[in-house]
């Protein structure tokens, strides 16, 4: 049971799938919500990209599909009004014997709340547009940067609450609870963890994280500041049952790819990176510079990087080493300035072939018929969408640089730890005990000194319910009670 020295911890999402983790540490009258995302898996969450939920009564329906925590108090009352005003009104439908949420329970208030949202990619932080008002959403100053200037150009949509910002190693008090937000490695600017010191128990959130990106030494800085935690709790996205995935490319070697590539490139070369990432952006531009190419974005992807800037945004910025970052004179230049960046016309490309890196993206590739794309052509497919060979769009790529007899390049640094990473974070950090989260095979943790908790999706619990044995040893202690939920 809780007390005012032991916290309760539930996990209300993401615990046997990758994305959307939704989990909360209550102490007292005190609690804090991580992060506040969805999962774009369809196999767990009834609403996605193939079944989108309806605009209006947005919440009350992912209240009702069970794909938001059930707590009062945490989300804006205006947009429950139509239900009945409260989490449990809205719910009802949904909460009668034999139905999807007989056995979860609304959770009561607690005075002192506060969000905290690792980074902003949609899976950790597409609940804010429902938050309340009254509460407040930490995360770092560069999340808030980005999410401002990415809700400026409609790219997201805005939050009721107050966001704060919060710098590497910041504190803040929650209650009785003291949280100290730092800064992790992973594939978007402002990617956070927190410790968290909750009664007499140290709680670590590494949000996302990897050790092959542009500032693995964060990592062991992280790893230094959560020594001995009493449970850490990590990502897990790359654990799979069969063989483990390849290490993947460090950014270091991406960048020295996409330079090679560029170097031996005589025509037009096109990427399909995440827009969000803008280190690899940043990358590319200064791989194109090197090679007398000047990188061209899509207006949404520019104004996105221009406005998070203008919200503070410390770092990259487009023009940040000298090198021009240009705009393909295509998009909707009204809705998404971008004044003061050279515009590249589809003439400019079709003329001047080994002046440009030109960002290509699913909406676009109808420019790549305009230009007269082909064998000459590369495209450099660089973590952007379609992600993988899994997801249906993949078909359509593979058609279109099929048809147009493109040089396809797969240039992939994924944003996730390897089993190896995963296993060294733990064996530096020495907690008691790991919670493995975000991952559809958490079972597969790596075997560490540190007992593996894989919680029970809506189950409240205590480190002391989970770690009345004597630590130290390993495999028999180790708690696998899996989760046969569809969510
Ligand atoms: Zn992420």
């Amino acid at each position: 049971m809780a007390s005012d020295t032991e916290p309760n911890l539930t996990f209300f999402n993401g615990t046997s799938t990758i994305g959307g983790v939704q989990a909360s540490v209550q102490i007292g009258d005190s609690a804090v919500f991580f992060d506040f995302g969805i999962t774009p898996n369809p196999t767990g969450a009834l609403f996605s990209r193939s079944s989108p939920a309806p605009v209006v009564g947005s919440l009350a329906a992912h209240l009702r599909a069970g794909m938001a925590p059930l707590v009062e108090g945490l989300y804006d009352p205006a947009q429950l009004a139509a239900t009945g005003g409260s989490v449990a009104s809205t719910v009802e439908p949904m909460a009668g014997r034999g139905r999807m949420l007989d056995q979860s329970s609304v959770l009561e208030h607690a005075k002192n709340t506060a969000i905290f949202v690792s980074h902003i990619h949609n899976d950790h932080c597409e609940l804010l547009p429902f938050a309340s008002p009254d509460v407040p959403v930490l995360m770092s100053a560069d999340s808030a940067a980005l999410y401002a200037g990415l809700t400026d150009v409609g790219a997201l949509r805005p939050t009721p609450a107050s966001v704060r910002g919060l710098v590497d190693g910041e504190h803040v008090s929650i209650g009785g609870m003291d949280l100290e937000l730092i800064h992790v490695d992973h594939d978007i600017p402002g990617a956070a963890g927190f410790i968290l010191q909750a009664g007499d128990r140290r709680i670590a959130w590494t949000g996302d994280w990897r050790a092959h990106g542009h500032v693995p030494e964060r990592m062991a800085a992280f790893a230094e500041r959560a020594a001995g935690v009493d449970l850490l709790i990590t990502e897990g996205t790359t654990l799979r049952p069969d063989s483990s995935p390849a290490q993947s490319l460090s950014e270091t070697e991406v960048a020295q790819r996409a330079d090679r590539i560029l170097t031996t490139t005589d025509g037009l070369a096109f990427v399909t990176p995440y827009p969000r990432n803008l280190r690899r952006l940043a990358s590319l531009r200064d791989a194109a510079a090197a090679n007398g190419r000047t990188l061209v974005l899509r207006h949404e992807t520019l104004a996105g990087w221009r406005a998070a800037v203008t919200h503070g945004l410390s770092a990259p910025h487009p023009n940040d080493g000298g090198a021009p970052v240009a705009v393909l004179a295509t998009g909707d230049a009204n809705t998404h300035p971008t004044a003061g960046h050279t515009q590249v016309t589809i003439d400019d490309l079709r003329q001047n072939r080994n002046d440009f890196l030109v960002e290509l993206q699913v909406p676009d590739r109808w420019v790549a018929l305009a230009v007269g794309a082909g064998p000459d052509d590369v495209l450099i497919h660089s973590n952007g969408q379609p992600l993988g060979s899994w997801d249906p769009e993949w078909t359509s790529l593979m058609a279109w640089v099929q048809a147009l007899g493109l040089d396809f390049v797969w240039l992939d640094s994924g944003g996730h730890a390897a089993p190896d990473d995963l296993a060294w974070l733990v064996e530096t950090i020495r907690p008691t005990s790991i919670a493995a989260v975000h991952s559809a095979h958490p079972q597969l943790f790596p075997r560490t000194s540190a007992q593996l908790i894989l919680p029970t999706r809506g189950q409240p619990f205590t480190l002391s319910d989970r770690l009345p044995r004597a630590l130290g040893t390993r495999g028999a202690d180790v708690e696998r009670t899996m989760i046969p939920c569809v969510l």
